[in-house]
């Protein structure tokens, strides 16, 4: 298992826009809770203008992330954010995910992979 870096972050964006709307995603205020869980994947709700239900995997493959929202580009912005806060090294403390954010996010899961 490598770890995650911001670089891996970069290169699983689908374009240089995503990276940077993830960066205004990533602000820990924009989240009404977080956590991760024993397997290493991270969750979390997101409140910004929307509230979106979301995970991602912290561990390399990521080869499952998903996410509430409706955009058509896959990882999203909040998917992306997410990661980004983790490895900036915003404490995320070790929490079951609850089951309605997992059926949230589900609606809308989706598999990538990287080195
Ligand atoms: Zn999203």
């Amino acid at each position: 298992m490598s770890k995650l870096t911001l670089d891996t972050i970069k290169g699983l964006a689908p374009d240089s826009k995503s990276i940077a709307n993830a960066k205004t995603v990533a602000d820990p205020r924009k989240w009404s809770s977080l956590g991760v869980d024993a397997d290493g994947v991270l969750w979390g709700e997101f409140n910004g203008s929307d509230r979106y239900s979301l995970y991602a995997s912290s561990k390399s493959p990521a080869t499952m992330t998903a996410c509430s929202c409706p955009s058509r580009k896959r990882p999203c912005k909040h998917v992306l954010g997410l990661l980004m806060l983790a490895v900036g090294g915003h404490p995320i403390a070790t929490k079951e995910m609850p089951v309605a954010v997992r059926e949230a996010a589900d609606e809308a899961y989706y598999e990538s992979t990287f080195e």
